[in-house]
């Protein structure tokens, strides 16, 4: 600037000076201006009036390159200011941006969409378990370490990102971590589009959830087995109250039909022990009504032994009492005994048959005869019920596998059939299926509740095939622990024959006129001396008057002294005396308790004259 201050003053200093000069001579020298020419001083003056323009023109060109540099400085000023502040907000961006990852703990990522390249930041690798030069900047080394699981879910995400179907790039996925295991990625990102719409970068964290993942997994899980926890309890509220709606509807059908149950074989009773009295009915007439007054009575003694069956099963009290018992020789009896009461002979409609799965006539098991007896009873029963023509046929099968064997029964009929709907339902207590609009069947739906009960106490399973309108087959399955076999006694036909016992004395203690009665009845035949004891201990003062007495007939409900502890007195001051037991119960545990008390033996009320006349055989 100086510089140029200094050009201008020397030219304008020239300028000047010739001006001057040039004046002065025209003013001081008028002769020798005479000599000049005119045109030379035309010429001069010309000369320094272009100098001058000259000079102007200079003069100017020199400002307005001043004031440009002036101006260029300003702008030039102006833009370095701004690049600093530019780099300083830049460098403040990317320290607040290094701290935000620092703090957040996430990995960086950087993929170059147009060169494939990609950048880890040192975070990202040490969330795998590398340092930074362990693990290459590449997308195949990061790609192969995704768990096979998630890879579709993850190249999904990121594609239809980049195909701008979402806004951002989110995803969770597993990525293997160096130690071998997986970790869970919380994987976030954003892409840079060209003027052309085209994705050429995408840049993302990665953020280590595995924590949270755990947690979240525990939870749900926890959520879900909670959910399975209400969801079964809410299912087993929902059966229980159906079950109690189920059960109160059971118990009023099972109230009316227990009446109509107990009433029908009361009415039998009575009705035709009214006509027994009539002296003009014949003899062929007193024979059937005894038939029918028998057999009512049949029903009314298995109507009263189911309630108090059902009952002790609820309460937890049927006791199961196993010995070595003759399977063949129970089902014959069984059998036999169906064919007598419902005259199942040759010309029936309905033949009972039976097939032994062993043919020898001696085999025992170890089981309660009493029970299996039961079951059979129970199942033969229902089959001939429920059978009009065709046949019943009863039988079993050994089943043997390497740790185990056992008796495969079944009792099988071409009856009305069981519809399958109701084949869950059908051991349930008091169901009856009312579906024969034909024919009333009577029964109390208890049977095969006590049925299936007995066999799980004897370790079996029952179950059962039918189709409605062809018939039915139960099964049932029996534990052997070991096949015993010849045992004669077992199979010992009982003597049901009259003998004459004149010479013999027997005590009855029956505190029960009619029973007591029945029993005398029943002896008549047989010319034995009967005494009576009304009670228990009138039972024990006759045996220690009267040493004639060869055997005791002892009921066990008695006043004063019941019939346990009378036979207890009496085996101390007579041990060699038979005590036969009458018992009403007849129940596993109450023979028990008898046999324990010194009974040798024990009847069943209601007691029949052939099996009264065997059992005395055996010890008159
Ligand atoms: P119930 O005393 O009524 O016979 P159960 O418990 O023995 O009682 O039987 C329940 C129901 O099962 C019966 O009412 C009957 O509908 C059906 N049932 C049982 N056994 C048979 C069978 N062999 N054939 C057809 N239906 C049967």
């Amino acid at each position: 600037m100086k510089k140029v201050l200094f050009k201008i003053k020397i030219v304008a200093f020239t300028n000047i000076s010739v001006l001057f000069f040039t004046t002065k001579i025209f003013a001081n020298n008028p002769i020798q201006i005479e000599n000049i020419t005119k045109s030379n001083t035309t010429l001069l003056i010309y000369s320094s009036v272009l100098i001058s323009v000259i000079f102007i023109l200079y003069v100017i060109a020199v400002i307005k390159k001043f004031i440009f540099k002036k101006k260029s400085n300003e702008v030039l000023k102006k833009e370095t200011d701004d690049h600093v502040k530019t780099a300083q907000s830049l460098k403040i961006s990317k320290e607040r941006f290094d701290l935000a990852m620092k703090g957040s703990n996430d990995g960086l990522w950087d993929r170059d969409l147009i060169n494939n390249t990609v950048y880890y930041s040192e975070r990202w690798k040490s969330m795998l378990g590398f340092a930074d030069h362990e693990f290459p900047d590449s997308i195949k080394a990061f790609e192969e370490r995704i768990h096979p699981d998630d890879s579709e879910q993850l190249m999904n995400a990121f594609h239809n990102h980049l195909n701008k179907k979402t806004d951002f790039y989110e995803n969770k996925f597993r990525i293997k971590h160096k130690g071998g295991h997986y970790i869970w990625i919380h994987d976030r990102g954003k892409a840079i589009f060209n003027g052309e719409g085209k994705p050429i970068r995408i840049v993302g964290t990665h953020t280590d959830i595995s924590e949270k993942q755990k947690i979240e997994d525990e939870l749900h899980q926890y959520q879900a087995h909670l959910e399975d926890k209400v969801n079964e309890r809410t299912q087993e509220l929902k059966r229980a109250k159906e079950k109690a709606e189920e059960s109160d509807r059971l118990k009023s059908a099972f109230l009316a039909n227990m009446s109509h149950e107990i009433r029908t074989p009361m009415n039998a009773i009575i009705g035709f022990s009214d006509l027994l009295i009539d002296p003009d009915i014949t003899e062929e007439q007193k024979h059937d009504i005894i038939n029918h007054i028998n057999k009512s009575s049949n029903t009314l003694v298995y109507l009263i032994d189911d309630i108090i069956d059902i009952a002790k099963i609820e309460a937890g009290q049927l006791k199961i009492n196993k010995t070595e018992s003759n399977i063949n020789q129970i089902i014959l009896d069984v059998c036999n005994s169906f064919i007598e009461t419902n005259n199942l002979k040759e010309n029936s409609p309905v033949k009972l048959k039976l097939k032994k799965g062993i043919k020898s006539d001696n085999f025992t098991i170890n089981t309660d005869p009493v029970r299996f007896q039961q079951i059979l009873i129970n199942l033969i029963g229902n089959a001939l019920k429920y059978t009009d023509k065709g046949f019943v046929e009863c039988g079993y099968l050994v089943k043997t596998n390497e740790n185990s064997s056992s008796l495969e029964f079944y009792v099988s009929d071409t009856g009305i059939g069981i519809p399958k709907e109701k084949h869950k339902h059908i051991f349930e207590r008091f169901s009856k299926i009312e579906d024969s609009k034909t024919k009333l069947y009577r029964g109390t739906g208890l049977g095969l509740t006590i049925t299936k009960n007995l066999v799980e106490m004897l370790g079996g399973e029952i179950w059962i095939e039918s189709k409605e309108n062809v018939g039915s087959t139960f099964y049932f399955s029996i534990p052997v622990d070991e096949f015993k076999g010849q045992r004669e006694d077992v199979i010992k036909k009982e003597d049901e024959s009259i003998k004459n016992w004149e010479s013999n004395t027997i005590l009855i203690a029956e505190d029960e006129e009619s029973n007591y009665r029945v029993l005398q009845m029943a002896l008549r035949r047989t010319n034995v001396n009967i005494l009576r004891a009304k009670n228990g201990q009138q039972a024990v003062d006759i045996c220690k008057a009267n040493k004639k007495i060869n055997l005791v007939l002892m009921d066990i409900k008695m006043p004063e002294l019941n019939g346990i502890e009378a036979a207890k007195e009496i085996k101390q001051i007579r041990p060699e005396l038979p005590i036969i037991a009458q018992t009403a119960y007849a129940m596993a545990e109450d023979i028990e308790i008898t046999l324990a008390a010194g009974c040798c033996d024990y009847l069943s009320k209601p007691i029949k004259t052939k099996k009264l006349i065997s059992t005395l055989n055996k010890y008159l």
